[in-house]
């Protein structure tokens, strides 16, 4: 195993995009692990309901910002995660979600270059489109339709990639890229649209479960307490390692699949209906891990149904709650 030296930062932290669903698993794990945390975020797809927990915190630390905008911060390394991540989300605004994730990295990666720290970018298995290679290895160029409608965040982030590997190339900056794969668990936004999430609060509800096609389609669903570890393993390793690396399950799942497991553990009475699919929605997604594990040791460990269950709490307990938060 080629593992490189795993050297974690302690320190200040600034996480952007920290209020989202994965940025706020982030920030706590920062925080327990005995560091200071900075979150940046516009709750453009989230509210402050995530990290109100942590405002507690002597070490938490809350801006509102909108990261298109330079950022004059002093820290000790950044995860740039802010970008809104579902489909709802990013193609409702779509010209906003390219500047929010070309413009975004450029004001990072120059904040990153003048400070001389450790940067590490959350980029997406989008970037393989609707793959022709099966799992896909981080060796395969994808295959994105550069102006359908999900093209703002595909490619987007492809961009956003090339400008970190550029950046390191010519200014030797040791930034990281990691590839996620669809991830889920506690916190996800019930309104926005992602499977895992829709399925969930339909079964709860006692509503029909929507698929979009004909429900073949599949996806690999990483809990997203395992795709923390991979984020904080992957700023651990040395300052050459740039990546990308996959971090996502290599357990694919058919969205079908899916919506039965679901039902099963909600005790649901729903009903499976088929709904016109997608535009441009991938096939088959599953990520190629060999390299995650590897370079930094890691495999995810938490099984599909144990995840849901895990999630499936957190949704009854929010809809006993009352309506969700508004995002924005
Ligand atoms: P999320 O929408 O819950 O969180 C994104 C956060 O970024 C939100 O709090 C949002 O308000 C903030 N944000 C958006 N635009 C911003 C801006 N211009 N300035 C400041 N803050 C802004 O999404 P998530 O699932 O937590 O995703 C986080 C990151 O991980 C994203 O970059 C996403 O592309 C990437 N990712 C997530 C998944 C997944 O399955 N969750 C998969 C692949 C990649
Ligand atoms: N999907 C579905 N019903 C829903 C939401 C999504 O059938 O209520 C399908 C969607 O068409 C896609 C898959 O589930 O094939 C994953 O969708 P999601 O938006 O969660 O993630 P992404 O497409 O970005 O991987």
């Amino acid at each position: 195993m080629k593992q490189s030296v795993a050297m974690p930062v302690v320190g200040r932290i600034l996480v952007t995009g920290g209020a989202g669903f994965l940025g706020s698993h982030l920030c706590e794990r920062l925080l327990s692990a005995g560091n200071e945390v900075l979150c940046v975020d516009n709750f453009c797809s989230s509210s402050g309901s995530n990290i109100v927990h942590l405002l507690e915190s002597g070490r938490f630390e809350l801006l509102r910002h909108d990261v298109t905008v330079t950022l004059s911060v002093e820290v000790d390394a950044v995860y740039h995660l802010a970008c809104p991540a579902s489909p709802i989300h990013y193609q409702l605004d779509p010209v906003q979600t390219t500047k929010t994730i070309v413009i975004g990295t450029l004001n990072i990666l120059e904040l990153a270059r003048r400070l001389k720290i450790k940067s590490l970018y959350a980029s997406t298995s989008e970037v393989y489109g609707d793959p022709e290679v099966h799992p896909q290895p981080e060796t395969y160029w994808g295959n994105v339709n550069p102006i359908g409608v999900r093209a703002c965040y595909d490619e987007g982030k492809r961009c956003a990639e090339s400008l970190v590997f550029d950046t390191v190339r010519q200014h030797r900056l040791p930034a990281k890229v990691v590839r996620i794969f669809n991830t889920y668990g506690p916190r996800m936004h019930p309104d926005d649209g992602r499977v895992v999430s829709n399925f969930i609060v339909n079964a709860l509800r006692g509503e029909a479960i929507a698929i979009t096609g004909d429900g073949l389609q599949s996806r690999s669903f990483c809990f997203v307490d395992d795709l923390v570890e991979a984020m904080i393993r992957m700023m651990a390793t040395g300052v050459d390692e740039t990546g990308p690396i996959n971090v996502g399950s290599p357990s694919e799942t058919t969205i079908r699949e899916l919506a039965e497991v679901v039902i099963e553990l909600t005790n649901s009475k729903s009903k499976i209906v088929y709904r016109p699919a997608r535009p441009d929605d991938p096939k088959r997604r599953r990520p190629d891990v060999r390299r995650a594990a590897e370079i930094l040791g890691w495999r995810p460990t938490t099984p599909l149904r144990e995840g849901l269950k895990r999630t499936i709490v957190y949704f009854e307990d929010l809809l006993e709650r009352g309506p969700p938060p508004q995002t924005g």
